[in-house]
């Protein structure tokens, strides 16, 4: 564990609110008088130095699951953090703490995501992105060793049209500022799987394509009941509408967790579509460890995809997600791979560096990212 931590690391798929550090969630909601109302949120384990687990780097500590998280509860805990991250000092709070907790674990390139939200009368949807655009300036401006940040705008599934339609727009016009030109890098689409519909947010989505953002879609988080369409043997009625289908033949950049992608859909691809995986995450959603005594490692051979992804070198990069609310870190998530699917360094390292051709920068990031990379792990071999 402790040398998967040294190595450098690439963070694709991570959102900003579900990065928030349990002590900072109960203490935003103690300052502002608010009841969680969720019985999810108990204060973070310790460890006998006192530290957060998810800071631990005890490995029999990190081998069980705490705290189980089903889809739903995640959901359920979503919707409280905001009543906690309630103004512009909480919002840049926790910008802070989730940058500075990646760099803790080496992350040379990270791409943030969050949905704008207003937050009150002085911080509309715009004033949101400009505060954590600010602190990611900020945040780099005052390290020694870089970490580069760069953001993605979200739209949230089980929204209306029009918060699509304005999240996309706001990104396009942030975009034509040259202090953010570069920082925005595309538009992604999450929230609850269960809720909205992709043929509503797809043209807003075409809009941010066209104007230059890349785009990566949470995709088959849970099952599609028309993803089946050649199971279908009755020839006389249509087709089901697929989502997983739909998503695919958009085309986007990358997909989010593909957990329910049907094999025949995975080969009808033009060109492999490069997965964010979120092993913690997924061992969670899909309850993988309830049934072997929480055991994370066990839980996470279960997964529906990755043995089959890592076996034929599937484009891969490896996300936390929702940091706070899995009580999970990049490190975390390397070495639950590693014992799970017993890889080596050499293979850890080889996905690190292959996903940096995964991310939204420009060209010349990610080369400069590859060699930053490449020699720092040739230091540590
Ligand atoms: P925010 O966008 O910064 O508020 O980050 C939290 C939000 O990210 C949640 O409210 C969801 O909309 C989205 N999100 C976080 N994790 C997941 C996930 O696993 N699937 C889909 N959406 C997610």
């Amino acid at each position: 564990y402790s040398f998967l931590q040294k190595i450098p690391k690439v963070e694709l798929h991570a959102h900003l609110n579900g990065c928030i550090r349990p002590d900072t969630l109960f203490a935003l909601a103690e300052e502002k008088g608010v009841t969680l109302s969720s019985h999810h949120f108990q204060p973070a384990k310790k460890n006998e130095n006192n530290q957060n687990r998810y800071h631990t780097d005890d490995e029999d500590a990190l081998l069980y699951n705490v705290q189980p998280r089903s889809l739903h509860d995640c959901f359920d805990m979503f919707a409280e953090i905001p009543r906690c991250v309630s103004d512009v000092t909480s919002l840049r709070r926790i910008t802070f703490e989730a940058l500075h907790d990646f760099a803790a674990h080496n992350v040379l390139y990270l791409e943030l995501r969050t949905t704008p939200k207003v937050l009150n009368a002085e911080c509309d949807k715009r004033q949101y992105l400009e505060t954590v655009l600010g602190v990611m300036n900020e945040f780099e401006q005052s390290r020694t060793r870089p970490m580069t940040c760069r953001l993605i705008v979200a739209i949230d599934r089980s929204l209306s049209e029009q918060e699509a339609c304005e999240n996309v727009e706001l990104a396009i016009d942030l975009r034509k500022s040259t202090l953010y030109a570069d920082r925005i890098v595309g538009m992604d689409l999450g929230g609850n799987p269960t809720r909205g519909d992709f043929r509503i947010v797809r043209p807003h989505l075409e809009r941010a394509r066209q104007a230059g953002l890349r785009i990566t879609l949470h995709c088959g988080e849970v099952a599609d009941s028309g993803a089946m369409t050649s199971d279908h043997d009755d020839e006389s009625s249509p087709p089901k509408y697929s989502e997983t289908q739909a998503m695919l033949e958009f085309g986007p950049d990358r997909l989010g967790h593909a957990l329910f992608v049907p094999n025949t859909l995975w080969s009808s691809q033009q060109r492999h579509i490069p997965v964010e995986t979120c092993p913690m995450s997924n061992v969670m959603t899909l309850e993988l460890a309830q049934h072997v005594r929480g055991h994370l490692i066990e839980g996470l051979q279960q997964h529906p995809q990755l043995r089959e992804w890592l076996d034929t070198q599937y484009p891969l990069a490896i996300g936390t997600d929702d940091p706070g609310v899995f009580d999970t870190n990049p490190t975390k998530e390397l070495w639950l791979l590693c014992r799970a699917f017993d890889l080596n360094v050499s293979m850890i390292c080889r996905l690190v560096e292959q996903s940096v051709e995964y991310a939204f920068c420009d060209e010349t990031t990610k080369r400069r990212l590859q060699k930053d990379i490449h020699e720092q792990m040739l230091l540590l071999l």
